[in-house]
């Protein structure tokens, strides 16, 4: 539910994501939103006041795969990348993801959430910078 006095910012291409940043102070991006609603304390799911979500950005959920690296966007959800099956990713980053909750929240979560995350590092951070990742 939204709450009321909530400002969303309904964007479906990167340049209109740069631009929201660029002029709007305050603005959260939300992804999956499933760690703002972990975050949560009420009764009533409490959105921030000015919100830019990015789940109908395109761009941002692709996977790209060569010989030598795998690039995710942020987007792209934890079961996404699970669906590329253990022989496609690193171990210690396969392990990560699937240690995270459980399918439901892995198919809305995504790793730029994980890795975003305010306050404390998420599950996916250790084992991305071990593999000495590009964030
Ligand atoms: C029941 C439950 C259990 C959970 N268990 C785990 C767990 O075991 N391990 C774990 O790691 N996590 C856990 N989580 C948290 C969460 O599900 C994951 O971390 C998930 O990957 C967050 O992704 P999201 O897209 O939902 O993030 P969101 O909630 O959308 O965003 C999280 C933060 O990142 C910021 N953000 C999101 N995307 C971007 C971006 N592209 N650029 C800049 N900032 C961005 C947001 O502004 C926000 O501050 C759990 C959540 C729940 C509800």
């Amino acid at each position: 539910m939204v709450n009321q006095g909530t400002t969303i910012y309904p964007v479906s291409s990167v340049a209109e994501v740069l631009s929201i940043l660029r002029n709007v102070q305050g603005v959260t991006i939300v992804a999956g939103g499933t760690e703002l609603a972990r975050r949560q304390t009420g009764r009533t799911l409490r959105l921030p006041s000015l919100v830019l979500p990015l789940a109908r950005v395109p761009e941002l959920s692709t996977v790209t795969k060569t010989e030598r690296y795998i690039e995710f966007g942020p987007s792209v959800t934890l079961d996404a990348i699970l669906q590329l099956g253990p022989k496609n990713l690193p171990e210690a980053l396969h392990d990560a993801v699937r240690s995270v909750a459980n399918p439901g929240i892995r198919a809305l979560g995504t790793i730029g959430g994980n890795i975003a995350a305010k306050g404390h590092r998420l599950t996916t951070f250790a084992p991305l910078l071990a593999l000495d990742a590009r964030l």
